[in-house]
Formats: structure tokens, C-alpha cells, sequence
């Protein structure tokens, strides 16, 4: 047996080699870069951006600049049960909307996708179905033309589902896939869930109805993939240049509306740099909306209260889209069904070495209801879903227990809260402005409920009071019980759109097809603020956008 002390001295050396990965990926030097050219440059480096300058970069042999606001990731980034040390972090952005929401994205290499959840998941064919609607582009927005892209970066090391689901999965991507193993306490819930004739279904939302367990963009040895780590670190390309900690506050226009440029903040310094080609906003779908407006693109007379000159008049900000969600929790009964992801000794040693443990995970199964169809037109298009999990809350483990409405009738609006690029933006929304959105909530709770309530899973678990909410009578579905949970409970999981995509700026699109900014030249919006039809889970579509972008400017639409 291994002693103490090499063992200590191997996790020592593990712990160097990540970090020192995380920490080499800026690779330009910050005093030579004032006034330089490039073909391209990319601004954001999240799910999307790291994809889009990484495939300019290789496959076109241009050079391209990636300028990332946030910094390097860390070795908490790496390890999955640390997903809330890094959220709650200044690797978030923290933006809040005028109801008070806290709103996470991530500022840091890799964006959102270094500090999420990691639940790998791509939407079902109805969805994408829905997009082509939403947009007015079926040409461009299908399951069958988006399976490509999604493909392009998979590295998916479940080699059952790969054998099983030719054309859906594949090895040898960049962003390594896993499934993960339930733990005790989620078997039983699958098994209750199945009780309740909720069958299992696939991992990736081919046919959404039903139980699945969520695959994680996890590596083989436990540790968290993000864009940062699959597409930035240890870079080999030389014309691929990557700057941190640098905040992109203006889009350069000449005079005939072509982005030629950008400025940026570094260390309170200010930089401009060029771009030969184009210009691409990654930033996010709160970031690129922010950085249009502060250029000048954007409502006319929201820019005017700023003073902010107008390039063009688009409806940036405008449809801003996201899931509802209620966060509930439930004891768990008897604890040592779960295993802490505590940072004991033991946790790090099964963790770096064995690649096993509880540190390791960040379980969620998912859930989906067909009845509660969005359309009549797309009776499968799911409605509702349920996310659950284990994790710490204070010193016990708990199962949360998410409840989703995938498509409410509310949405929002991004606006400026003043011309000074360093303020954050706002988001406007009215969670509860739509009485048939809580009605639909109360549908789906009232689905999804009795599988955690059953008298198979009261031996595992309790229900916790939410305070000051009181159900009616001990009845958990009448409407001032749920309002109550949704005034104190409600998030909105995964914000998107505020630059959507469609044919026409008087359809309130930013965006064309071939993801170019309406009204101007030379700059595209490639992230999930294009995205008509919000999705619980943005990672692997984010994602896929990247793809699909990126080969739209190599293939010069
Ligand atoms: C806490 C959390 C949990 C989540 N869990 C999941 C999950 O389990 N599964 C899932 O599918 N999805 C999840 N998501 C959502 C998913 O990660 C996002 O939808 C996706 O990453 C969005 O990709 P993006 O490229 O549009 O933006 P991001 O990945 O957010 O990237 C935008 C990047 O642009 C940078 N940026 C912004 N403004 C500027 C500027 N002015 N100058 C320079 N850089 C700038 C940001 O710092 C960031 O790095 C989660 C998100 C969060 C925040």
C-alpha cells in the first residue's frame, strides 16, 4: 500500500500538471498587440466561442484573435462536485434581472460551460422543428441538419450507446461525454419514476419522453470537459491567439457600417485591435447583447437614452427567452445511501487516483411529461420536466428536485442600465405575469410530485417545508401554495435569444441564417443568444451553434 506521503505527493503532482494547462492557454503578448490585425477575431471564449476560433484557426489557417473577459480556469473547475464552489466565484458574472434573480454565466475560459452543471443533452427533433417555425428558416433548423455539428465534437466514451445509436453518437470528437453511474438513491428514484410508467428513453433527447439519465460532459478520469479545456489548452495552433482578463467594450464601424474592430479593457488599460476578415460576438446571450447596444446596434431610442450614437436600428435585447424553474428539496432519510462530496483525505485519494468517489459527480436524471404538449401541431414537444440530484446543502445531502416548464408564454428584454461599458445590464422579466405558465407549472408538478412522494420513495426521503409557504391543507398542487413557491423558488435555468435569429429585422430578428448582424458589415452573433426557443440546457447546443457557425464563415456564406 501506497503511504501517505507519495500518495499525497502524486495528487501533489496531478493538481500542478492541471493547473499548469489551465494557466498556459493565453499564448499572445499583451505590449505588442496595440493597433494589430487579424483575420478574425472572436470576442468570448465560452461554449461557442472557443469552438468558433479554434475551427477558424485550424481549418482555414487565418489568424484569429480570442479575446476572453474572464481568466483561467482552476483545479476546482476540474472536479464535478465542485460545480457550486465555482458558480458562487468570479468566474461568474452574476447578472440580475428586475425581479431580483441572480443569473449565472460563466467568466472565465470556457464560459458557461467551466462552471455548469455539465449535463450533456441535446433537445429533440420537435424542438429544433420548432426553431425552423419561430425563425422562418426550415431550411436551416433541423434535427437531421444540426446532428452533424453536434457530432463534430463528440468524443462520447459510452460505448454501448455509440454501438447502439450509429448516426447519433461517435468517438473521437474534443468534448469528451460520459454517462454516469446513478447512485443508490437515484436508482430508486428511476425506479419510481418507471412505476409511474415514466419509461426509460435515451441520454440525448432523440426521443424525450420519458426517464433518462442526463450523460455529463465529464472525461474519463472525473474531470470536468469544458470549451476551455477541449479547445484552448495546450493549443498547437500558432495563428490561434487567446488573451484573458480582457473585457471587449466597443465594436469598431467605419463609415460604411463595416465592424472593423474592437476595443478592449485590460488591467485599465485600453487596446484597439483590427480585423481583416470579421468580426464574431461569442460573448454569450447576455454579453453579446450588452457589447451590440454599447456599439450602437441596437433600439434606437433605448440607445438614445444613453447617448449612444445609432448604427442601426435592431431589436437587440428584445425576445430574450428562458426555461421556469422550481428548486424543492427532499431529505434523505438515511444518509449513507449517498456518499459527501466532502475534501476528506480519502475523497481526493479515490478521486485523483481510483477516478471514483463522490467528488466525481453531479448526478441529474431527467424527466419529461408528454401530456402536457406544447403545441397541438408538435404533440411531442414536452412541456415539462423534472431535473433531480443529490448535493450538499449545509452538512446533509439532500435530493433537489427541479422542476422545469420548458416553453412559458413569459419572456424578456435585455436592456442597458447606462452608456458605461464596465455597468451590467439589467434583464427585464415578469416570471408570474402569465397565469396559464403557472397553471401549466402546477400540471407538471402535479405529474411529477407523486414519483418523489410514492410509498416506494418514503422510506428515502422527506419533503422539506419551503419556509413561509404553506400547502393547502397538506395539498402540495393548489394555486397559492405554488405561487407562493414560485415568488421565493423560481429560477430561470439558461437564458437565451436576446439576438435572434430569423429573416428579417421587422420580425425582431438581429440576426440572418448565415448568423450576420442585420444593418451592418463584417460582424455575426455566433452563441446562444440567437436561439428562438429556450431549452433547460444550453451546453451541447451552445455548442453545436459553434460548429454550425464556425463552418458557415469557413464555407464564406
Ligand atoms: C451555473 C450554470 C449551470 C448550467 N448547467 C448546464 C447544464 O448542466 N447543461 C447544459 O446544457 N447547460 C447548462 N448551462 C447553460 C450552458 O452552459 C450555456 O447555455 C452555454 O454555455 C452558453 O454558451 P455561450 O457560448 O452562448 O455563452 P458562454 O458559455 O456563457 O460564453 C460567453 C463568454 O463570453 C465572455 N464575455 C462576455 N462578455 C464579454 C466581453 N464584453 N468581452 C470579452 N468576453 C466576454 C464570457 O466571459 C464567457 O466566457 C448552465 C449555465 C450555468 C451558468
Amino acid at each position: 500500500m501506497k503511504s501517505l506521503f507519495s500518495l499525497s505527493l502524486l495528487i501533489s503532482a496531478i493538481i500542478y500538471k492541471r493547473q499548469y494547462d489551465h494557466q498556459n492557454v493565453e499564448n499572445i503578448n499583451i505590449d505588442n498587440i496595440y493597433g494589430q490585425k487579424f483575420d478574425y477575431i472572436v470576442v468570448g471564449a465560452g461554449a461557442a466561442g472557443a469552438i468558433v476560433a479554434y475551427r477558424l484557426a485550424d481549418e482555414t489557417g487565418a489568424t484569429v484573435l480570442l479575446l476572453e473577459a474572464g481568466g483561467q480556469q482552476n483545479f476546482n473547475n476540474d472536479i464535478p462536485a465542485f460545480q457550486d464552489k465555482v458558480e458562487n466565484s468570479v468566474q461568474n458574472w452574476n447578472y440580475t434581472s428586475t425581479e431580483n434573480d441572480q443569473i449565472a454565466a460563466g467568466r472565465v475560459f470556457g464560459g458557461s460551460s467551466a462552471i455548469n452543471s455539465m449535463n450533456y443533452y441535446r433537445e429533440s427533433p420537435d424542438y429544433y422543428r420548432l426553431w425552423a417555425d419561430i425563425t422562418g428558416l426550415s431550411n436551416v433548423w433541423s434535427y437531421d441538419n444540426v446532428l452533424p455539428y453536434f457530432l463534430k465534437s463528440e468524443n462520447n466514451l459510452d460505448q454501448k450507446l455509440v454501438t447502439n445509436s450509429p448516426g447519433y453518437h461517435r468517438r473521437g470528437g474534443r468534448v469528451t461525454v460520459t454517462s454516469s453511474q446513478p447512485n443508490a438513491m437515484m436508482k430508486q428514484l428511476l425506479i419510481s419514476a418507471q412505476l409511474f410508467g415514466h419509461k426509460l428513453t435515451f441520454s440525448d433527447g432523440r426521443k424525450p419522453m420519458g426517464t433518462a439519465v442526463l450523460q455529463n460532459t465529464i472525461d474519463a478520469n472525473r474531470s470536468r470537459v469544458s470549451t476551455g479545456t477541449a479547445f484552448l489548452e495546450n493549443n498547437c495552433l500558432k495563428n490561434l491567439n487567446i488573451l484573458g482578463n480582457s473585457l471587449v467594450t466597443k465594436i469598431i464601424f467605419n463609415k460604411r457600417k463595416q465592424a472593423i474592430g474592437v476595443e478592449f479593457y485590460r488591467s485599465d488599460r485600453k487596446y484597439r485591435v483590427f480585423a481583416n476578415k470579421e468580426i464574431i460576438l461569442s460573448a454569450g446571450s447576455i454579453g453579446s447583447p450588452k457589447l451590440l447596444m454599447m456599439s450602437g446596434v441596437g433600439p434606437r431610442d433605448h440607445l438614445k437614452q444613453f447617448g449612444i450614437s445609432v448604427i442601426t436600428d435592431v431589436k437587440v435585447g428584445h425576445n430574450f427567452v428562458h426555461s421556469l424553474g422550481i428548486i424543492m428539496t427532499f431529505d434523505i432519510i438515511n444518509q449513507s445511501m449517498v456518499m459527501a462530496p466532502t475534501n476528506t483525505f480519502n475523497n481526493f485519494v479515490d478521486y485523483y487516483i481510483r477516478h471514483t468517489g463522490p467528488l466525481g459527480y453531479n448526478q441529474s436524471t431527467i424527466i419529461c411529461f408528454p401530456e402536457l404538449a406544447y403545441s397541438r401541431t408538435y404533440p411531442e414537444l414536452s412541456n415539462g420536466c423534472v431535473m433531480a440530484r443529490t448535493g450538499l446543502l449545509g452538512n446533509r445531502i439532500v435530493l433537489f428536485f427541479i422542476v422545469i416548464l420548458k416553453h412559458p408564454k413569459t419572456s424578456g428584454r435585455i436592456e442597458l442600465t447606462s452608456g458605461n461599458p464596465f455597468t451590467s445590464p439589467i434583464v427585464k422579466i415578469c416570471k408570474l405575469c402569465h397565469k396559464s405558465d403557472i397553471d401549466k407549472l402546477i400540471k407538471v408538478i402535479k405529474l411529477a410530485l407523486p414519483i418523489f412522494t410514492s410509498s416506494h420513495m418514503k422510506k428515502y426521503i422527506k419533503i422539506n417545508a419551503i419556509a413561509d409557504c404553506y400547502p393547502c391543507n397538506g395539498n402540495y398542487f393548489c394555486y397559492q401554495y405554488i405561487r407562493c413557491i414560485l415568488q421565493k423558488r423560481t429560477i430561470l435555468p439558461v437564458p437565451m435569444g436576446g439576438c435572434r435569429m430569423g429573416v428579417s429585422p421587422d420580425n425582431g430578428a438581429v440576426v440572418d441564417k448565415n448568423f450576420k448582424v442585420f444593418g451592418v458589415h463584417g460582424l455575426r452573433v455566433i452563441d446562444s443568444s440567437i436561439i428562438p426557443v429556450p431549452s433547460e440546457q444550453g451546453n451541447a447546443i451552445s455548442m453545436m451553434i459553434g460548429e454550425y457557425g464556425a463552418d458557415t464563415v469557413i464555407k464564406n456564406k
